[in-house]
């Protein structure tokens, strides 16, 4: 069996390999290492992210780098700051054991000068995405005319960013004479031109099959009526309690549509879209990272570069407009030999669209029928049943024990058992009229379609957030509790940093705005304010104001 010291790498390397717990090379590693190791050539890799890409041109070019040289040898394009943040993390930790070495990463949306500052320091690989880059060069903060490797990370998604001109003007300012290694997913014309036009006789390596998605994702598909995706979204949702997962809608409209009903139905969920500012949309990836959130709404644009362990299902709210768009978004799953499933709701009409995927893509859909609300709810008894099975007793919570013990002792265990199942379960409704498979849908008083009507709810902004420790299901609590509401009236809690947002039913507008007007937690003035019509769910970055520690009303306008 291939080892790493068989592919032909440095001491220093395997030793930081070692440490990073990466016991054999991966295909596309074993492959590509000792090319690039042994012979100076240009290179066009097909593999996937979660492949372990990155290590094999990363160890090779780490390897050929030569400290004394304080210029740039090695050049890494990536699509996304994300990506471009993990590549130069990983590399980092690939050269952990390399004295001096030093690797800069070049992104947008952060100071321009630091990253220049810097590269003038002495970079040996710099990470970049293209826009940051060009404008780098034509301000003359950064010289690459002496690089000797350049690589293309997830070239076709580049080139679907239309980054093709920044990239063909980029190279402008490369030697000829340096080597260029290419990586991509699926294999469009477009990466093709670029092979073409801008590499020499480059070997191709194939991981797994061309254009397939991972074989560890088992994909899956259901035919959904069009106005029904939500109810078979809860109902997958129903049969996976677990799910870590991602789901993909088309527009960003629709992305917070859905993030907003499933905190209403009690899930963890956010969006993720083009709209939030670039700190907003870091700080949404830190939680889904944290998996302090169950499920992240995005659309692809904004679910470029996103690399994130675990995801055990990738949800296709729609189809893509390319196919293409699939490989990428059923490759979040199913990653690091891990098994994952990807979903895609589709329509009867569109089902014909099934066939040119397995086609074109080579790779096997099978249909399911969703399951009946009966199912879905013997499902969730069974998994809330080993939840209690697994759940471990506190001994710090032993003297409270027996009082709960005292307070129950004439009960029969059979009554109890029914008596604390039905509080579980009190808010399903077990023969749902909206659909077949549709479970669980709140009262008929705060159903979706009355909730989201903007002119019957009201949002309001408070000046705590998650500095203070609040998480969505707490602040719920507070809120309602301290307004002695009940479980639905108070919805859509969004908490940030510093302040967070909650919607109730406009009936009790002002019983919010009275009940918050004297309130001090902690020798503070707590603040709850209307926010104006129309804010999105997320607020634009230079709207966020907070008004933390403040006295004046004027928080959030
Ligand atoms: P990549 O495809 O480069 O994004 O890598 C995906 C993940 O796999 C990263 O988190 C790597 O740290 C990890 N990885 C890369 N190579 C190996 C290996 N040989 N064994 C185990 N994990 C690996």
């Amino acid at each position: 069996m291939t080892n790493f010291k068989s592919l032909g790498l440095d001491a220093s390397l395997l030793k930081a390999v070692e440490k990073l717990g990466f016991e054999t090379p991966t295909e596309v590693q074993s492959k590509v290492i000792p090319i690039l190791l042994n012979d100076k050539t240009d290179l066009v890799g097909l593999a996937q992210t979660g492949t372990g890409k990155t290590a094999a041109f990363g160890l090779p070019m780490l390897q050929h780098i030569d400290l004394e040289i304080r210029k740039i040898q090695g050049l890494i394009l990536s699509p996304t700051r994300e990506l471009c943040l993990q590549i130069t993390n990983e590399i980092g930790q690939y050269g952990s054991e390399i004295k001096k070495l030093n690797v800069v990463a070049v992104y947008g949306g952060a100071n321009i000068s630091e990253q220049a500052k810097k590269i003038k320091r002495g970079s040996h690989i710099v990470v970049a995405t293209p826009g940051r880059l060009k404008d780098m060069i034509r301000r003359k903060l950064i010289d690459i005319g002496s690089i000797k490797f350049c690589v293309l990370d997830e070239a076709d998604e580049m080139l679907n960013m239309g980054f093709y001109e920044d990239i063909k003007s980029i190279l402008n300012y490369t030697p000829k004479t340096k080597s260029s290694w290419l990586f991509s997913a699926t294999m469009p014309p477009e990466v093709h031109t670029i092979a073409k036009k801008f590499m020499t006789a480059p070997v191709e390596i194939t991981v797994g099959t061309k254009n397939a998605g991972t074989k560890n994702v088992d994909h899956q598909y259901f035919i959904v009526p069009g106005r029904e995706r939500y109810t078979a979204l809860r109902a997958v949702l129903g049969m996976n309690p677990d799910i870590f997962g991602c789901v993909f809608c088309r527009t960003k409209i629709e992305t917070q549509k859905v993030a907003e009903k499933l905190i209403q139905d009690g899930h963890k969920a956010a969006a993720i879209h083009g709209d939030l500012s670039q700190n907003q949309r870091d700080a949404v990836m830190q939680s889904f990272r944290k998996k302090k959130i169950q499920l992240l709404i995005a659309t692809d644009v904004a679910a470029r570069g996103i690399d994130v362990e675990d995801i055990t299902h990738v949800i296709n709210y729609q189809l893509p407009d390319e196919i293409e768009t699939y490989t990428h978004r059923s490759g979040r799953t199913g990653r690091a030999g891990k098994l994952g499933t990807s979903i895609i709701f589709i329509t009867k009409s569109d089902k014909r669209k099934i066939k040119l995927i397995e086609n074109k893509l080579q790779i096997k859909l099978t249909e399911f029928e969703m399951p009946s609300a009966q199912e879905i709810l013997k499902n969730k008894i069974q998994h809330w049943i080993q939840q209690i099975k697994n759940t471990p007793i506190k001994s710090d919570l032993k003297p409270y024990l027996a009082m709960v013990h005292k307070e129950f002792e004439d009960f029969d265990k059979e009554i109890l058992v029914d008596l604390i199942f039905s509080k579980e379960f009190r808010n399903y409704d077990i023969n749902p009229k909206i659909s077949s498979f549709d479970l669980g849908k709140k009262s008929e008083k705060y159903s979706d379609k009355k909730i989201n009507a903007p002119h019957e709810k009201d949002r309001f902004f408070i000046n705590v957030g998650s500095r203070d420790q609040y998480e969505w299901t707490t602040l719920k609590d507070f809120v309602r509790s301290y307004l002695k509401l009940g479980t639905d009236d108070v919805f859509q809690v969004e908490v940030m940093k510093n302040f967070s947002f909650f919607s109730t039913h406009k009936k009790y507008r002002d019983l919010v705005l009275k009940s918050f007007e004297n309130l001090n937690l902690d020798n503070r003035k707590i603040s709850v304010e209307l926010t104006k019509k129309g804010k999105t769910f997320f607020p634009k970055k230079k709207k966020k104001k907070s008004n933390y520690g403040s006295k004046s009303k004027k928080g959030f306008k």
